[in-house]
């Protein structure tokens, strides 16, 4: 149970069960270590290129998980945190962090909390597969918004509400080829670009670019397609100085 506002306890004791799953990169949590070097990319891309004689930048990763896109962002030198609530997740975060040498901040928090307590900190705000599983999107955007630093950028990924987006990401992605866990989405809490653009400007971050994910079952790999918005879409953002 999760006393947060702005949670789904059912969601959350979701993911407390797969827990044990997420470093399992054959598992059925293996999908998310299939796309995590193509969004790495797409993030890397949207951040400006670091200095030298710069601090490293400071990189929340809400919605972490067992912090597969965390870790992956502590190894270009970023300065890391994740927060989550679940918090058997949260564990095997920690455990797998300290074991392979990374100092991660892993936080039991959630969006709405971090930007209470450090709001304006952050230079990249990373939210993928995250905002499809929370009562009110909008707000955890909102939240995102306020913990960047004016010039910050917010990357968020998700998945399109469209037939399209129902055939491949739950009946193609859950039931025939099960890349996911079954339950994992429902399709009203999927989310059009066109909302969460819209999400973001009312919370003061301008849109800068989208890109889709696009998985071609033959040769079971994926792609990054800029410019389109289908099924799973990543989409980013920049804070108004
Ligand atoms: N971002 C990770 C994990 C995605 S799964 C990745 O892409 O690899 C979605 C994660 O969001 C789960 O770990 C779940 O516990 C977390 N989550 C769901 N609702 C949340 C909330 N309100 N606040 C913080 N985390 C939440």
């Amino acid at each position: 149970m999760t006393q947060f506002s702005n949670a789904d306890a059912q969601e959350i004791t979701k993911f407390d069960r797969v827990s044990k799953l997420w470093w399992d990169a054959h598992g059925k949590m293996g999908m998310l270590h299939t796309i995590n070097p193509l969004r790495l990319k797409f993030i890397l891309q949207q951040m400006a290129a670091p200095q030298i004689d710069t601090p490293p930048p400071r990189v929340v990763d809400v919605g972490c998980g067992g912090g597969i896109l965390t870790e992956a962002l502590a190894k270009t030198g970023a300065e890391a945190t994740g927060i989550d609530l679940s918090e058997l997740s949260l564990e095997v975060a920690r455990k797998h962090a300290s074991a392979h040498g990374l100092a991660i901040d892993y936080r039991y928090q959630n969006a709405e909390q971090l930007a209470q307590e450090q709001a304006g900190s952050f230079d990249v705000v990373t939210c993928m597969e995250m905002l499809e599983h929370v009562p009110d999107p909008a707000q955890v955007i909102a939240a995102c918004a306020r913990a960047l630093k004016p010039g910050g950028r917010a990357i968020f990924s998700t998945i399109n509400r469209t037939p399209k987006a129902f055939a491949f990401a739950i009946i193609g992605g859950e039931y025939v080829l099960r890349l996911l866990p079954r339950g994992t989405h429902s399709y009203r809490k999927l989310i059009r670009p066109r909302e969460l653009r819209e999400w973001a400007r009312a919370a003061g971050l301008e849109f800068t670019g989208i890109a889709s994910l696009m998985y071609n079952p033959l040769t079971r790999r994926f792609r990054v397609d800029a410019g389109r918005e289908d099924v799973n879409y990543m989409a980013s953002f920049v804070k108004k100085s």
